[in-house]
């Protein structure tokens, strides 16, 4: 079999600006091999070895030649490479490059396209590209080509008309500032830096031509950055996005996108889940299911894996003809329902007929915790097994958790430090139980009644949206 590599925009940061082939190339790659830029959180859902190529200014972590070598050497071995890259693969992004490579040697590839930061990055800051009142064209200029021994033609830059968009540029600045007023440009123009742009922690400051240095030294702005000269600049006060939670970066440890999560990134907030824990079936010693009796079901995904493993022993569902199913409670009733079963009875412990062969069926640890009749079966059909986190607490302002459970597969996962560390953040609780729960661990929440809506509330009231009053865990 031969793999093929996809070269791929990630688009600028945030991972709702992925594109739909984006993200299916993602979810079907045996491999990512993604650049230093792209957003960490983008990468979270998909299952794919992860390589990072991710080069920091300086530190050439993985050569041009080597990412080249890797991509058909990966792709010869019958490998689906998603070579993912920030903003547009084709914009100052070597993917011309890497796709000459991959022709040469014979390698089938595509591109596809992401939104660059060029464009998209100036709109998260207001900033519209063209304007009919100041701008008919624009220009993505390299700011690196210095470095590489070559100048700019700045006569013919200094007396374009439209926007000016340098990429790479940030060390450039002063002299991408003095050589544009040096041409002819005057030191009045506009000019915009954004930094990290539609990534949580994106900051802007404007200025001009004159004056942008010393802006951008005092607000400590770096790399990466895009710096916007012209007219258009003029438009960021007025077309800003203003929400509520712009620039809050929140955790919710929840194994997938939610609800909740839209709600959140609606308001401005940036939103990152952490891998819950795993289900991991286990094998137990079945019961005689001729002999029938009490089927005690606590929860659904238990009953799911004793059926699989009745399943394995050519065993299907008429076997339960002898049983009484009890369910815990009716969320279990309900699903038992969608697989066709009804409950004959929802639990209550003094009701159970002890006479009969009794048995229930969960997860490991939540069985131990049950504390049911002596006489009964436990069967621990599976058990939930700790995820480590990879994650950096330190790049959050806020834990929302929606579950006890929640609580726990977070703690689990964590190491010593990161425990530490949980314990000095700012904690959400959806309800009382959730509390409780963070507080067993000496986590300090806020509690907010079990409602999206609540929770969102709790966080407004809690981060004002003046952004520099807000702490990371850093
Ligand atoms: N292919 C990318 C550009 C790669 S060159 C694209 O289409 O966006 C890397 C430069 O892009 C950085 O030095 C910076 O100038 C710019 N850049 C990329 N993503 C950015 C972001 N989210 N915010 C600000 N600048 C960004």
């Amino acid at each position: 079999m031969s793999g093929r590599v996809s070269l791929i925009g990630a688009g600028p940061g945030n991972p709702e600006l992925l594109t739909l082939l984006a993200q299916r190339r993602l979810a079907e790659a045996d491999v990512i091999v993604y650049d230093r830029l792209v957003n960490p959180a983008l990468l979270a859902p998909y299952a794919a070895e992860k390589i990072d190529v991710g080069k920091l200014p300086h530190h050439h972590k993985v050569s041009q030649y080597q990412i080249n070598d890797m991509l058909v050497e990966l792709a010869q071995s019958g490998k689906r490479v998603a070579r993912l890259k920030a903003g547009d693969p084709y914009v100052f992004g070597r993917g011309g490059e890497e796709g000459q490579y991959l022709k040469q040697h014979h390698v089938a590839f595509e591109v596809v396209p992401g939104l660059t930061s060029a464009i998209a990055g100036l709109a998260a800051a207001g900033i519209p590209i063209t304007h009919r009142d100041y701008a008919s064209s624009f220009h993505v200029i390299t700011g690196h080509r210095k470095a590489e021994g070559k100048e700019l033609d700045w006569a013919n830059i200094a007396h374009q008309e439209g926007t000016l968009v340098f990429l790479m540029g940030m060390e450039q600045l002063a002299t991408i500032a003095d050589q544009l007023m040096v041409n002819g440009m005057s030191a009045t123009t506009p000019v915009a830096v954004i930094q990290w742009a539609t990534h949580w922690k994106q900051r802007s400051v404007s200025a001009d031509l004159a004056t942008i240095v010393d802006v951008v030294t005092a607000a400590k702005i770096g790399a990466p950055a895009l710096i916007v000269v012209g007219g258009v600049v003029k438009l960021m006060p007025e077309l800003q996005p203003q929400l509520a939670l712009q620039g809050l970066h929140l955790l919710i440890p929840f194994k997938a996108e939610s609800k909740l999560f839209a709600a959140l990134q609606d308001e401005g907030a940036s939103v990152n889940y952490f891998d819950r824990r795993k289900k991991q079936p286990r094998a137990v010693a079945l019961p005689d299911m001729a002999a029938g009796g009490t089927l005690v079901i606590t929860d659904f995904a238990a009953f799911h894996y004793f059926q699989q493993q009745l399943l394995t022993l050519g065993v299907d569902g008429r076997s339960l003809n002898h049983w009484q199913l009890v369910a815990m409670n009716q969320v279990v009733a309900n699903r038992l329902q969608e697989t066709g079963l009804l409950a004959d009875a929802l639990y209550d412990e003094q009701q159970l007929d002890l006479t009969q062969p009794v048995v229930y069926l969960g997860e490991q640890a939540a069985l131990a915790q049950l504390n049911g009749p002596a006489t009964a079966q436990y069967l621990a059909t599976y058990e939930r097994i700790a995820v480590p986190q990879s994650v950096d607490l330190a790049d959050f302002h806020a834990v929302v958790f929606p579950s006890s459970a929640s609580v726990n597969d977070l703690y689990a996962g964590c190491d010593e430090a990161q425990r530490a560390q949980l314990q000095t953040m700012t904690c959400f609780a959806m309800g009382q139980t959730v509390a409780d729960e963070c507080q067993k661990l000496g986590l300090h929440a806020i509690v907010a009644a079990p409602s999206y809506d609540d929770v969102i509330q709790a966080v407004k009231k809690e981060f004002s949206t003046d952004e520099s009053n807000r702490v990371t865990g850093r």
